[in-house]
Formats: structure tokens, C-alpha cells, sequence
């Protein structure tokens, strides 16, 4: 069966129908972490951070303000944590909330670290309209910080591509930390 091209096929349309009809709503699937907690009983409220743009500024390297606070994007290959293989976790460079595993993470090509899924709860999304067609923008549920955006041509089990800006993680590895 050529089942897998097919599905890649319907997949690359959908897209577009998926993405018009976002256009179409206006906005906006923006997922309050509070929602989610009240969801499963209240349990991962994640308290929110917020900071004036001074304060954001003193704590954050010029690289990693302009993308976790003006939305900005990284170097295609500019990070070290494209390459980054080893077991550990993935937290917010803004304020160390952990948003993603080793496990989830895979090697897209792109030269941006990409992974299938995140930890549940941790980001929240809305739709950009930079470019021509919108896109799913994605952050942090605590402080906010623009980590990347999320596509529909990832791999198997999710079909996710969260494509991550990775001045925007810290990598903490399992072993070894200091
Ligand atoms: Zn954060």
C-alpha cells in the first residue's frame, strides 16, 4: 500500500485548509494553562511570571530577548542545541520551566532543535500573521517567552513539528549537573 504517501499528500493540503481556517477564525487557539489544570482537577496550575522589559532585559542576553520577547528568530543552525542528543531536559531560557525532554526530540533538518510533543501543560499558542500564510506561534505558559513555532509535518506518534529557537532553552542534562 502506498498508504504513507498519500497520507503525506493529504497531509500538505490540510495544511493549507487548516491554516485558512484558522485565518478564517481570526485567531485564536490559545490554551490557558488554568484551563488545562481545571481539566485534571486543578493540579499543574502554573503561576505566571510577569516582568517589566527592563527587568527582562537585565536578566536576558541580547539574543535571547529579541526572540522570548520580540518574537524573534534564531540563525538556522546558529544553536548548539540542534545537535544536542543527550538524555535530559529542555527548559525555558526566560524562567527554567521545563517544556520538553530528550525523548521527545528529533533531528528535522532544519537546523533549529525540533521536537514531536512537549510536556503537557507548558506552552501556549496563538496564530502569527509575519508571514504570508499564518503560523501557530508557541510560548511558554509562565513567563511568555517566544520559544518557536509548531507545524503539522512531524513525525510519528504526533505529526507535531515544534521547530524551537534554541537560545530560547536551556538544556539540563540528567547526569551531570552542576
Ligand atoms: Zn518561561
Amino acid at each position: 500500500m502506498n498508504r504513507k504517501t498519500l497520507m503525506n499528500r493529504r497531509t500538505g493540503i490540510n495544511r493549507r485548509q487548516f491554516l485558512q481556517g484558522l485565518a478564517g477564525a481570526g485567531c485564536c487557539i490559545l490554551l490557558p494553562s488554568s484551563l488545562l489544570a481545571a481539566d485534571k482537577g486543578m493540579q499543574n496550575v502554573i503561576e505566571k511570571i510577569q516582568k517589566s522589559e527592563e527587568e527582562w532585559r537585565k536578566i536576558l542576553t541580547s539574543q535571547q530577548y529579541y526572540v522570548l520577547r520580540e518574537e524573534g528568530t534564531e540563525r538556522s543552525h546558529s544553536s548548539p542545541l540542534d545537535k544536542e542528543y543527550g538524555k535530559g531536559v529542555y527548559a525555558c531560557a526566560g524562567c527554567d520551566l521545563e517544556l520538553f525532554t530528550s525523548e521527545m526530540k528529533f533531528d528535522s533538518g532544519t537546523g533549529w532543535p525540533s521536537f514531536f510533543t512537549s510536556i503537557e501543560g507548558r506552552l501556549g499558542t496563538k496564530t502569527d500573521f509575519k508571514m504570508i500564510l499564518p503560523r501557530t506561534e508557541y510560548h511558554c505558559a509562565r513567563c511568555g517567552g517566544h520559544q518557536g513555532h509548531v507545524f503539522k509535518d512531524g513525525p510519528k506518534p504526533t505529526g507535531k513539528r515544534y521547530c524551537n529557537n534554541g537560545v530560547a532553552l536551556k538544556f539540563i542534562p540528567e547526569n551531570g549537573k552542576a
